[in-house]
């Protein structure tokens, strides 16, 4: 999963892609990368937070009124800086690319390219395999004078020819900015437009909270098969290709990716995890269970735990002291990294737990390691019953998209049974959503759950989802 923005604007927009990448430092914090356009493009990327990677001196390096930021997390290829977007190529024109998702066919597309567009695939990043995908097409049009149906074309064959998820943003030297996705729309994208003093700016991101930040109105929500180009001269044209019915929007975006301040598909994430917290009721009630108190492993679990406590009838207290400035466990790349980084984390605050009987919900249950830390620190704190709850169903399947579940062994509850699961963490109840019920808060949306589910809306092939786990290992041990 990673973070994306461009911006076509008024003035120079290194700084203003600064910040909307800070806004969306959460969705990867791997590597960070900023191209600008001003006749040329200029680069500056590599490993580590926004904050890492730019300061005032990088960002004046950066001219130009057009530009696209990238936040990464590593879910496909290695962490070398090299693998860091934005990715571009100036011959036979200029083209810089950033993208979210995760390609099905990279073997297949990548054996296209080399046999048949004679291109030399440099890196494992499947940003190189689109960006080159989309150029291969491009150039099929006549040069110089390509215009935007022949932009539109090579989108159109593009989402033809690549399968998985994708949602990009490309700026095209002299042409404009172009935002499209993959005809599922498994990940997210929007379109902004802010007016100031007469003048209008656009924007492509990941996240309305991004965009909202930076002053934007939400203009779009790009669906699945959608593109839309901002020209050079602001105007806008769109088109709507080839989308799957029903679409099959990422539905772990709700649960624990996005911030709770961005809305997808008319769903504010903030109330979306409240409605999935009220749901987890009925589990406690069908056990006969009456907790005491609710607390939550901060923060992305806060809302479903005060919709909990909310409908249960009892006090939804904050158990965790979480410090803020060790990054999130779940996409630290390596086990060992990410156990060292739950223990400085997060700090239980006895008066809340001791003695009580306590729900603790985390919004999901990857490897099971953080829960049965969290347990252990309960215990340790006095807690007298510890019940354990998952907002999102058992994650059985690996994340073939774009988020960092990729081997099946590595998901706890798709290596052993859910006794198995409880008797790991060693809560003394464990409770995980229902799918059902996670469907349930979203009628009408077109969703994917294939990692709860098995059920993966591309028809990805089982030597495909096999081929994505071996390269995801072999890059791990790759670092
Ligand atoms: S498999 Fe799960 S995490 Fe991956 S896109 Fe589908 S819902 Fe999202």
């Amino acid at each position: 999963m990673c973070g994306i923005i461009g911006v076509s604007s008024y003035d120079d927009c290194a700084t203003e892609l600064f910040l909307g990448m800070n806004a969306l430092q959460h969705r990867g914090q791997d590597a960070s990368g900023i191209v600008t356009f001003s006749g040329h493009f200029r680069l500056v990327k590599g490993n580590g937070l926004v904050s890492q990677v730019f300061d005032a001196e990088s960002l004046e390096g950066l001219p130009g009124k057009t530009g696209l930021g990238h936040v990464r997390y590593a879910t496909q290829g290695t962490l070398e800086p090299a693998m860091a977007q934005p990715f571009y190529m100036n011959y036979p024109f200029g083209i810089a690319m950033v993208h979210n998702g995760n390609v099905d066919n990279s073997g297949e597309l990548a054996a296209w390219l080399h046999d048949e567009q004679y291109r030399l695939i440099e890196t494992t990043n499947d940003l190189e395999l689109i960006l080159y995908a989309f150029a291969s097409e491009l150039e099929k049009k006549p040069l110089p004078g390509i215009g935007s149906e022949d932009i539109f074309d090579a989108v159109g064959a593009v989402q033809r020819r690549v399968q998985g998820a994708y949602a990009v943003i490309a700026l095209i030297a002299g042409k404009g900015l172009l935002g499209f996705k993959d005809p599922y729309g498994i990940r997210p994208l929007f379109l902004g437009k802010r007016t100031e003093n007469g003048k209008v700016a656009w924007a492509f991101a990941s996240e309305t909270s991004c965009l909202e930040m930076l002053g934007y109105e939400i203009a779009k929500e790009l669906a699945g098969g959608d593109a839309v180009l901002i020209d050079t001269d602001g105007n806008v044209q769109e088109r709507h290709f080839s989308a799957a019915k029903p679409g099959a929007f990422c539905v772990f975006e709700y649960i624990y990716f996005a911030r709770e301040d961005s809305s997808f598909c008319g769903s504010l994430v903030a109330e979306a995890r409240e409605a999935m917290g009220k749901s987890l009721a009925k589990r406690f009630k069908e056990r006969g269970l009456e907790p005491d108190v609710v607390i939550d492993v901060p923060t992305s679990a806060e809302f479903f735990a005060q919709g909990l406590a909310d409908e249960l009838g009892i006090p939804y207290r904050r158990g965790f002291v979480k410090n803020k400035y060790v990054g999130r466990s779940f996409i630290k790349p390596t086990q060992a990294e990410r156990s060292r980084t739950v223990r400085l984390k997060l700090n239980p605050i006895p008066s809340v737990v001791r003695g009580k009987k306590v729900a603790v919900v985390d919004d999901s249950i990857v490897r099971g390691t953080t829960s049965k830390r969290i347990v252990e620190l309960l215990r340790q704190a006095g807690a007298a019953k510890i019940y354990c709850v998952s907002a999102a169903p058992p994650l059985r399947f690996p994340c073939v998209y774009g988020i960092d579940m990729s081997v099946k062994t590595e998901l706890i509850a798709g290596a052993k049974s859910l006794d198995e699961v409880a008797a790991f963490i060693g809560a003394d109840e464990l409770i995980y959503q229902s799918l059902e019920d996670v469907e349930a808060c979203f009628p009408g949306v077109g969703l994917c759950s294939a990692c709860f589910s098995g059920v993966y809306p591309t028809g990805i092939s089982p030597e495909s989802i096999e081929r994505i786990e071996r390269d995801r290992i072999a890059a791990k041990k790759a670092g």
